[in-house]
């Protein structure tokens, strides 16, 4: 069997909100196509017009070539040895970034090809599973721009989720720093408030993780912040501070005890071994198509094993993702969740209804998968809509407005955050 086509498809959700600073309205979904006729899917959560040039630029360099030149052509079923192939035959423009991250998109292709080929989910594939069931915790970040609001909602959402039957949520707390948006601004003390309203209402039974998303500048401004917040048993807090200040997180691990956990923007093993060896991190988050595809996640997981560090995979892109999360976990005893976006609790059309027949929870877990590969399939009436919206933006830069009437919290925008107004 032979590789005879790649698509690159550039998605966005048509209600998109140049306000927002989120990564679930636009998508790069890959489809590997063979001339057996079997074609796998992927997707991963970077600035998708991007990783679609990593993948379609040509290269005038044996190392600088373009993604889909090397793929074409090649025997699908020698997925390491492609990997390895691609991170060299590119290595002088990638290595990192988005090339990793355009990679793993095509990675993650291949795994479910693999799978459908063999008439075996990609656990099956890949290893023995480890367990019958995946728990996903509910990723809740409200679309507000008042904290008030904001507190509101984030209770309503957290006693909601527990009610859908998860046994997990993770609340993004983010007033301040880099994901501040739409005029949302709170102090640290506001944070502890919310976190604490949180607890009371879901009670001492469910699990609780916070994601500040890189809110304070540095270590002695996150201490102020979060001191006192180990009083509500908290599983972990997420990006207290800036990404590249390793050193900051391996002095945060040491001086207070609720377990850091990063890495949702790393690629490749490489970074992880940093974040682990020198950030001293709990838990790390690689997010499958980012990290370079499930190859490259399960070598993370392999590292982190030998260091006796959690794993919980980051998503927040569609329900590809997910499975693709759910499969490492089948294969991962240190992986106790996965993030998950509850389609009700979330306001992006791709997360709803780019795939049909995703996996599903029943009583807050998600069986093993049992279909062929990745065992989801594209909604192609989604698939084409998400197309055009992405190809309007580019044919018109008046459409980086939303094309539908904007959610009424989002139209308060007022923080200077908003590049396109
Ligand atoms: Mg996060």
């Amino acid at each position: 069997m032979r590789i005879s086509g790649i698509d690159c498809h550039v998605l966005l959700d048509p209600a998109f909100d140049a306000g927002a600073t989120s990564s679930a309205q636009d998508d790069l979904v890959v489809e590997i196509h063979t001339d057996a006729g079997i074609t796998g899917i992927g997707e991963t959560d970077v600035n998708p017009w991007i990783a679609r040039a990593c993948i379609e630029a040509p290269g005038t360099h044996t190392m600088g070539l373009g993604l889909a030149e090397m793929l074409l052509g090649s025997d699908p079923s020698e997925i390491r040895e492609i990997w390895d192939r691609l991170y060299e035959g590119s290595a002088m423009n990638g290595r990192r970034g988005a090339l990793i991250c355009a990679l793993g998109a095509l990675d993650m292709a291949l795994h479910d090809l693999r799978g459908k080929t063999l008439d075996t989910p990609c656990h099956g594939v890949l290893g023995t599973a480890c367990r019958d069931t995946i728990t996903p915790y509910a990723s809740l970040q409200p679309d507000v721009s008042s904290f008030d609001l904001y507190l509101q909602t984030m209770v309503e959402w957290a006693v909601t989720a527990k009610e859908l039957g998860f046994s997990a949520a993770k609340l993004e707390i983010t007033p301040s720093g880099p994901y501040a948006h739409k005029g949302l601004r709170a102090s640290g003390e506001r944070m502890g408030e919310a976190v604490a309203a949180v607890r009371n209402s879901v009670g001492d039974d469910f699990v609780l993780m916070v994601d500040v998303q890189y809110a304070f500048p540095d270590l002695d401004a996150c201490l102020r912040a979060i001191r006192g917040w180990d009083r509500y048993n908290l599983s972990f807090i997420e990006a207290p501070l800036p990404a590249d200040d390793l050193d900051g997180y391996a002095r945060l691990s040491s001086k207070q005890g609720i377990p850091v956990a990063a890495g949702e923007w790393l690629t490749t093993r490489h970074e992880f071994v940093d974040l682990m060896d020198r950030g001293r991190v709990a838990v790390v988050q690689p997010d499958i198509g980012r990290v370079g595809g499930l190859t490259e996640a399960l070598r993370v997981c392999e590292l982190a094993r030998e260091r006796g560090v959690q794993v919980v995979p980051h998503i927040w892109k569609t329900g590809i993702s997910i499975a693709a999360a759910a499969h490492l976990a089948a294969l991962t005893p240190h992986c106790p969740f996965i993030e998950f976006l509850p389609a009700r609790l979330c306001g992006s059309a791709l997360r709803k209804r780019l795939v049909k027949e995703e996996l599903r929870m029943e009583n807050g877990s998600i069986p093993l998968p049992r279909k062929p590969g990745l065992g989801v399939e594209l909604n192609r009436g989604a698939l084409a809509e998400f197309k055009a919206a992405a190809e309007r933006l580019v044919r018109s830069p008046s459409s980086r407005h939303p094309v539908a009437p904007a959610r009424p919290e989002s139209i308060q925008m007022d923080d200077g955050l908003t590049p396109w107004r």
